[in-house]
């Protein structure tokens, strides 16, 4: 067989570079060997429901990326990425058999936590599993930065941006649910995104593509300069906003770009909105995923696996990674049998069937990266 023909795992795997460290960096966010409980309500952590100890019908739970391993191993595990204000529950009063082997003192419940049906397994508007068995639309998940929910782009109800992982993306029901974004909207969000969805209504207004929006955007300081003394409070951005009055189109969801969160208005009157409505992590870019997964890459290497299958396969460590964060506990096995069938046929190992494994195991995950594909045009 010529060269062409064989290709060594690490060739595959380096194709998948930009997917593993992604992966990578959102575990090296977190500790794998300490339970995160004693940090108290962490900022940003992955973070696992366990489906064998907190199945559907009870009280939703999560645990941390150290309880996954040391406390769930072998337990049916749902892969939540990451989620914001978090406290680890593993062995907390929701569990009735499990002891948390890490920190098993722990309080009752943490009240704080906020749950959702992902804790259960599903996901989106739509309410499906992720991987979803009846599903052969291949479409990505993306996560709203508000309710932390994973949605389908196609159930966004609106046109998802070119390069969808620069942006954030905040949901319909949650725009709708603090309808003060849909001014930030029509200002600071990508634009074009819902704009598609009703292109008849408002007769009197012809002009929907937003023309002209950094130069307004520059301008927006420049009434409250000219408002009298006798208010004592200092402008607010979101009035400015609000006066001027753009045109958007309230439906769908919408996207935003990096450090939209820094143009939203910091007035005191802004800030305490933002903290009745729980949204003070808008006005926070270190809140963002981002920010969580960049401090993860710095922190990353530093420490190596010894399985010796990992260190024969060199890079594969990142696929071991890879594999907890999407909850692949039996992919090493599934390799191991996937290349011992070759070597048991006297059978050269060609690109093909390595890709078809790869597929087969990335079929099921949530991934950005097939976003260009699906969406560019
Ligand atoms: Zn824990
Ligand atoms: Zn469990
Ligand atoms: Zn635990
Ligand atoms: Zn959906
Ligand atoms: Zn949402
Ligand atoms: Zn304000």
């Amino acid at each position: 067989m010529s060269e062409e023909q064989t290709v060594s795992l690490v060739d595959v795997l380096e194709e998948d570079e930009e997917l593993e460290e992604e992966a990578s960096a959102v575990l090296a966010g977190s500790d794998s060997d300490h339970c995160s409980y004693p940090q108290g309500y962490v900022k940003r952590q992955a973070l696992y429901a366990c489906n064998t100890c907190t199945p559907k019908g009870g009280e939703a739970a999560g645990v941390c990326l150290a309880c996954s391993y040391k406390c769930h191993e072998g337990h049916e595990l749902f892969e939540l990425y990451t989620k914001r204000n978090f406290r680890c529950d593993c062995g907390n009063r929701k569990f009735t058999d499990l002891q948390c082997k890490l920190h098993p003192e722990k309080e009752e419940v943490n009240s704080v936590n906020k749950y959702s049906h992902n804790f259960f397994g599903v996901y989106c508007t739509c309410g499906r599993p992720y991987p979803d068995p009846d599903d052969q639309v291949e479409d990505e998940m993306i996560q709203c930065v508000v309710c932390e929910d994973w949605l389908h782009g196609r159930h966004l109800g609106c046109v998802v941006p070119d390069c969808v992982e620069l942006h954030e993306m905040i949901c319909e029901s949650c725009m709708n649910k603090n309808s003060f974004l849909w001014t930030y909207a029509a200002h600071l969000a990508v634009p074009g995104a819902a704009v598609q969805v009703k292109e008849e209504m408002g007769a009197d207004e012809s002009n929907t593509n937003l023309p002209n929006q950094k130069e307004k955007d520059d301008d927006v300081m420049e009434p409250s300069c000219k408002r009298s003394r006798e208010e004592a409070e200092p402008s607010c951005r979101l009035k400015d906003l609000q006066a001027i009055g753009q045109k958007r189109v309230q439906s769908g969801a919408v996207f935003w770009p990096s450090a939209w969160r820094s143009k939203l208005c910091s007035c005191n009157t802004c800030q305490d909105n933002l903290s009745v409505a729980g949204l003070s992590f808008l006005s926070d870019e270190s809140d963002t995923v981002l920010a969580y997964e960049n401090k993860g890459k710095t922190n990353e290497r530093t420490q190596q696996g010894h399985d010796p299958l990992m260190s024969a396969l060199d890079n594969l460590n990142r696929v071991q990674q890879l594999e907890i964060i999407h909850g692949y506990n039996d992919m090493k096995t599934e390799l191991k049998d996937f290349l011992q069938r070759f070597a048991a046929e006297g059978k050269v190992v060609t690109p093909d069937d390595i890709r078809q494994f790869f597929e087969q195991q990335q079929s099921r995950k949530r991934r950005r990266v097939d976003a260009e594909r699906f969406y560019c045009t």
